[in-house]
């Protein structure tokens, strides 16, 4: 196993790499200071909220459900379904702009703060190697050592650790997919009664086993399609962590006749700690994911040679050169713009979705009927007009295309108003039972006395659509009944 040597890092080259393209080994040093603690906490927060989201509801719904098998989705209250295409895609379009945005000011905030490949990396798996093997150097001396008892013992632990913690993510990944409820269900039946989750959570955990406990920075490194746009998404007025090579140089050892030395004093602690072995002295590349631990390592020698704190730390390169830096650039205004552009387009798309889309058409039979009122024909024999003894029939038939994640039981009726006036509507089924991201025709009848129309031969009513889940009037739609002018 070849291993990094941190203060002879190649210049024409990546660090881990070697001349035949051979992986190099990094072991970093483990840090402590200021940001180390924040991100500790920023690790624990993200760590447990990842864990956590399937189990939060919102609107009902889960708070985030990508249900692909079933082409449904669950955002934040927000609900898709396949045909959402649009929706969709201004949120997707919001989330690369958001990060865009984020990349111009802040730089690989992202990277080194809330990435999971960095989360669990730096917050889970070189934790427990730090606690089972113990620091950088002792790690690089078992790694070089031959195979012995102690070697095989530290590593078993340190493999099983890591194998249990890929379970534990490996079965909270999947609640993102199926359902929380529905992976309880299933977890607590035998592997053979579910073999495709089964065998998509052991994939996923020879995936987590592999990258986050082999193949680590490599993938930020050479896989990480973001890490590829960080230099069009930044500019000199992103902030990122720098070294100051005002202050810093000519770092010790490098003086010539008659210079001052600068405040590096070339312990490469630095390079040490970083997790993706570069050297940031060199300037910004493309390797670096902003961890920020070079600023705690460099903190530490500042402090114990009483120096000012800094000499790495979060800055832009114009700040760096002695230039304001600017908050509001071209570039950011651009990204603003865009992003409020589609964050409106996506709102104004919610907003005027349906969940249930109604078309309602007449039968294509005779436009009414009329019977006989026989129920009330002795009633109204001596009292009421020819019209009261008569009753008219419409036929009409609605299309309804439900547009949400959940199944609705619905019954078509009429306000008491008309119910008052004798109105109603016989349906083809009393219940409609229309389930998520389905479409059904029903056919129903309005029956009223022909008194309703007598005037005009028209009738405007309103027809209800209650939801009988929740109890309550899911939507209304306008209803022209048709009949007999007065006869
Ligand atoms: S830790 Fe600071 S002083 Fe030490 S080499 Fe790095 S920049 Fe120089
Ligand atoms: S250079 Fe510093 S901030 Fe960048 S990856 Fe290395 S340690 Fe982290």
């Amino acid at each position: 196993m070849k291993v990094l040597d941190q203060r002879h890092l190649p210049e024409e080259r990546l660090a881990t790499m070697d001349e035949t393209g051979k992986r190099v080994y990094i072991f970093s040093a483990q840090v402590k200071g200021l940001y180390r603690r924040y991100r500790t906490i920023v690790q624990i927060v993200l760590i447990l909220f990842f864990l956590f989201l399937p189990w939060v509801k919102i609107n009902g719904h889960q708070a985030v459900l990508l249900d692909i098998a079933h082409r449904k989705f669950a955002i934040f209250g927000l609900t898709f379904r396949a045909h959402d295409g649009p929706l969709i895609f201004f949120l997707l379009a919001a989330l690369c702009l958001g990060l865009a945005f984020v990349t111009a000011i802040w730089g690989r905030i992202w990277c080194g703060w809330a990435c999971p490949q960095t989360v669990f990396i730096d917050g889970v798996f070189r934790r427990i190697e730090y606690w089972v093997i113990g620091s950088n150097i002792k790690q690089i001396n078992l790694a070089k050592a031959p195979m012995s008892k102690e070697k095989f013992i530290k590593y078993s632990i340190t493999w099983i650790l890591f194998t249990v913690v890929s379970l534990i993510i490996a079965h909270s990944f999947p609640a993102y997919f199926v359902g929380a409820e529905q992976l309880v269900e299933m977890t607590q039946h035998n592997p053979h009664e579910n073999w495709t989750v089964f065998l998509i959570m052991a994939f996923i955990t020879a995936v987590l086993l592999f990258d986050f406990g082999w193949f680590r920075e490599q993938f930020c490194i050479i896989m990480c399609p973001y890490g590829r746009f960080q230099s069009v998404l930044m500019d000199d007025d992103s902030l990122t962590v720098s070294y100051d090579p005002v202050r810093g140089e000519p770092r010790r050892g490098t003086t010539k006749h008659g210079e001052t030395e600068g405040d590096c004093i070339n312990c490469f602690k630095c390079v040490v700690v970083c997790p993706t072995g570069i050297d940031i002295r060199r300037g910004m590349q493309m390797e670096c994911i902003g961890c920020t631990a070079c600023i705690d390592a460099c903190d530490e020698v500042m402090e114990k040679i009483e120096k000012p704190r800094g000499l790495i730390r979060y800055a832009t390169g114009n700040s760096l050169k002695g230039i304001k830096s600017k908050m509001l650039r071209p570039r950011v205004a651009i990204y603003s713009v865009m992003l409020v552009i589609v964050l409106s387009l996506l709102a104004i798309n919610i907003s005027r979705r349906e969940d249930i889309v109604v078309t309602i058409l007449r039968g294509e039979d005779t436009p009414y009927q009329v019977i006989k009122n026989e129920e009330n024909r002795k009633e109204h024999e001596e009292d009421h007009a020819e019209d009261e003894k008569l009753l008219v029939i419409n036929h009409f038939k609605v299309h309804l295309k439900n547009q949400t994640i959940d199944d609705v039981n619905l019954k078509i009726a009429v306000p008491g108003t008309w119910k008052e006036k004798h109105v109603q509507v016989i349906s083809q089924a009393d219940t409609i039972n229309l389930e998520a991201g389905k479409d059904l025709t029903v056919h129903f009848f309005v029956k009223f006395p022909s008194v309703i129309t007598s005037n005009t031969g028209t009738q405007s009513i309103k027809l209800i659509f209650l939801d009988l889940g929740k109890n309550q009037t899911k939507f209304e739609k306008e209803l022209k009944l048709v009949g007999p002018k007065s006869i």
